[in-house]
This record gives C-alpha cells, structure tokens and sequence, in this order.
C-alpha cells in the first residue's frame, strides 16, 4: 500500500458549502491537530471527543468566533489521525479568518475527498466504502441515497470477502494435486473443481449485473415526452413539474430543443425531457434539428411518454418511429379529455399500457406520476431493494475475475495444477483491486478527485 508522501501535514477545509448559514464546521487532520487546540483555545488539557466552547485567538491577536470544539485521538477518527472539528458561525467571514489563521500555524488546504482518502488509506474504510462517502453526499434520491448506504456498511466488502475464502479454497484443493500426476488424480475431482468455480462465477456476474442500475439510480431515469406538435407535451411537463417550466402555445414547432427537469416519485430520480414535436412537414432546418434531438432522447430514455391529442385524428405513425419505440417502455397518454374525443387510435399503440387525462386538469401531474411508476415497476426499470448497486468500476473487476475463472475452468483437468491455482490467483487479485487493497494511485485519485472539499 502506498502510504500519502505528505502523511505528516495536517490538513484543514470547510466541512459545510461556502455561504451563509447558522453554523459552520472546520475540520483538521494531522499531527498538528492537538497542539492547535491547546494553543488556540488555551487550554492544557486536552480530553478526546467532548465538546468544548471556547474563544478562537488567531495568531494575530485578533478574535474569530466564539466556537465548540472537539479533538478526536487517532486512529479513534473518521480518518485515523488525530483531528479537531471547529463549530463557528456559519459567516465565510469567519471562515475564512479562521482557515487563513489555521494555514499560519502549519496546516495546509485538504484536497477534493482528503479527509476519506486518509480514512481509506489508514485503514478505516475500503474503498467501495470510501466510494460509498461521495455518493452519500451527492445523492440526488432516496433510492440512491439507500443504495449508497448499502455499500457504506460494507455489504459489497463482506460478499467479496466470501468470494475470496471461496477461491482460497478451491486453490488449497487444486494445489494438492500439483505434486500428483494427472494420471493419480480421480477424474470426480476436476468435475467438482470446475463446478464450484462456475458457481462462484454465477454470483460474480449476478452481482456485476447490479452496475447497470447505478446511473438510473445515482443520475435519474430517463423519461422523454414525446409526441406530435401542440399534442400537450410541455403541458404534461409543467403539470409533472408543478411550474410554468415549458412554453405552452397553440402555435406548431414550439419546442424546438428538449427541456430536461428533474422530479422524484417515491424516492426515484427522474429525469423528465420534453422534445420537440414529431411531424414529417417540418418547416424549418431549426425545427429539424430538434426532432433529430428527440430520436436521440427516445434512444437514450428508460421510459417513453408518447403524448396524443385524443381530440383530433391520429396521423400515419412514421415507420421509423415505429423503429424507434419497438423496444422500449412506452406510455400511451391519451390527452385533451376534457375535449370531445375522436376515437381513432393507430394499431401500434395499442400493446402500450395507457392512460386518459386531461393536461389542464388539477390532478394530471399526480395522475402521470402514478402511470410512470407503475411502468418503472412493472417493467423493473431499476430493481427492488434487494438489488446491490454496484459501480461500473467493481463490474469491470468483477467480470475480469469471471473470465479469469471460466479459464481456470476450461484448464482444469487439462493442464497442470499450476496453471489452474494461477489464474484463480489473478481472479483473486481483481477482487481485491476492488476494496483497494492493492495499490493503485491512478485509481484513488480518480475516485478521490470527484468528493468536495471537505470530505
Ligand atoms: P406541445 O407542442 O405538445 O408541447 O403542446 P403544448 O403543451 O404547447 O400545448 C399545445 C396547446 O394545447 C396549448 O394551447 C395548450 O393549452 C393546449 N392543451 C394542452 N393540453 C390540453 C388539454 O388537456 N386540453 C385542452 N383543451 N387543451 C390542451
């Protein structure tokens, strides 16, 4: 493990985003931690996590705050090292006096995630812990907000663990064979040699198979609203939005570039897109460019709500949107029900699960949101609860250790044991890049560099 060059500065950051607010925390990692709360403070006894209230004296002279203050003994902290958090008022003014008095006596500015990189790196996390921090912070939803904490409490770091005792067991039992020949080895044995590999393998990939969530969980789901001009797209935006967010007008060709918004539904990200009306006689190269723009969306959306005025009769369905829809989830939303409906529904729409409302009624943003729901469910476009969310970078070690252990299957009882016990090894070496447990610097600063100042 590479251990920080700089381990022995002390560093120091806003705990809490710049601007004004009640309160604000600074926090300091590092050696110095100790010896500026006694001179700071003035005190000569320093007792571990309990808080204290005192004046803050900068070297200058001058005073800060008066602040509540707390030392937390290493490796007792969040980061292992000596640390002191500093409550003062919530004012940059202060802030600021006080971070530039703290750089005076010695510490410097933490980088983006320090404070977890240190935790990470003395130990007191792994790394899809650390990881874990960041997108706790960040979390958009409830969803991702649970999702995070799930890999927080280290379930990913047990399951790779147990995978781990797995393939040191099936290597104790291939390398028993390496001072056999071939001949002496019962044939039974590479049958169930091979067999608990692949099953071990399946979980891998069960659990792999968790990242293709993570986007829709962490970024939103897509929803595009779709549908031919004045159909009531920006209407059903605004309604789901609950604000005026879209311009609504009965003048064609409105919506010429997509609008994006986000709204949660029971804990759900959602990212809603209204797109430009879909007509094959559009009238201007603008108007062209956005309808280009809603093929792409209906490509990249998870859900789409394709908006018909149920008023007026249904144009010939273009075979390219026809293309376009084929494979996904769509929302057949009949809108304007509140006009006299002219029943004439095209063929293709009708294997869509649908709706009837009317955009300008009271309850259309509530009617929509249910519709979706049940779609986001019923089609499990993210999963149940039971589903780990994994990264895309513990899915890519987790399906490089799965090839490495189908070819450990396909050489069992072919090629020496040796063989067999070395690639298990390297399988083993992947999952271990998981929890970071070897080191990679490139890796670390990648994830490090994505958490705020602070954490
Ligand atoms: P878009 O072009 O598909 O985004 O459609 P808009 O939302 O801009 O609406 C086009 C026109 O239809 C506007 O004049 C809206 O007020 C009207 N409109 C939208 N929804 C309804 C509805 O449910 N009932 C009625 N009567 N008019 C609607």
């Amino acid at each position: 493990m590479k251990v920080f060059d700089d381990k022995n500065s002390t560093i120091v950051a806003p705990a809490v985003p710049a601007g004004s607010s009640a309160l604000s925390v600074l926090r300091l990692s590092g050696p110095l931690s100790r010896k500026i709360a006694e001179n700071v403070f003035s005190k000569d006894v320093i007792v571990a996590r309990r808080a204290n209230m005192g004046v803050y004296r900068c070297i200058s002279g001058k005073v800060a705050d008066t602040c509540v203050w707390i030392f937390y003994e290493g490796p007792k902290s969040y980061t292992g090292e000596d640390m002191l958090e500093i409550s003062c008022h919530g004012n940059p003014f202060i802030i600021q006096r006080i971070r530039k008095d703290l750089l005076r006596r010695g510490c410097v500015d933490a980088g983006p995630g320090e404070f977890t990189k240190r935790a990470f790196l003395n130990g007191k996390m792994n790394l899809t812990q650390a990881e874990a921090v960041a997108n706790i912070i960040s979390a958009q939803s409830e969803r991702a907000f649970d999702a995070s904490m799930r890999l927080l409490s280290g379930e990913l770091g047990r399951k790779i663990c147990d995978w781990e005792n797995e393939i040191l067991d099936i290597i104790a039992d291939v390398e028993l064979h390496i001072d056999f020949s071939e001949e002496e080895v019962p044939l039974a044995d590479f049958d169930s040699v091979r067999a608990r590999i692949v099953r071990l393998k399946e979980k891998l990939s069960e659990c792999a198979d968790g990242a293709k969530y993570e986007s829709k969980i962490h970024d939103g789901i897509n929803v595009a609203v779709v549908g031919a001009p004045n159909a009531g797209k920006s209407s059903l935006l605004n309604a789901l939005v609950g604000s005026e967010r879209a311009i609504v007008s009965p003048v064609a060709g409105t919506t010429r570039d997509f609008i994006c918004e986000k709204i949660s539904i029971e804990g759900y990200s959602i990212n809603i897109i209204d797109t430009a009306g879909i007509r094959e006689e559009s009238f201007s190269e603008v108007e062209n460019e956005g309808i280009k723009r809603t093929y792409s969306w209906i490509k990249k959306s998870d859900l789409v709500v394709w908006v018909k005025d149920a008023s007026i009769p249904e144009k010939e369905i273009p075979e390219v949107l026809k293309e376009a829809l084929g494979s996904k989830n769509v929302l057949l939303v009949e809108n304007k029900n509140d006009l006299p409906p002219c029943p004439s529904m095209s063929l293709f729409f009708c294997r869509f699960k649908s709706v009837s409302l009317s955009a300008l009624s009271a309850d259309a943003g509530n009617i929509l949101r249910n519709s979706i729901l049940k779609i986001i469910k019923s089609a499990n476009i993210v999963p149940e609860s039971d589903v780990l969310i994994v990264s895309a970078r513990h899915a890519e070690l987790m399906e490089k250790a799965c090839c490495l252990l189908d070819e450990a299957v396909h050489i069992t009882g072919t090629l020496p044991a040796e063989f067999v016990s070395l690639k298990l090894r390297e399988a083993l070496v992947a999952l271990a890049e998981i929890l970071g447990k070897f080191d990679n610097e490139k890796v670390l600063d990648r994830i490090f560099s994505k958490f705020c100042i602070g954490k």
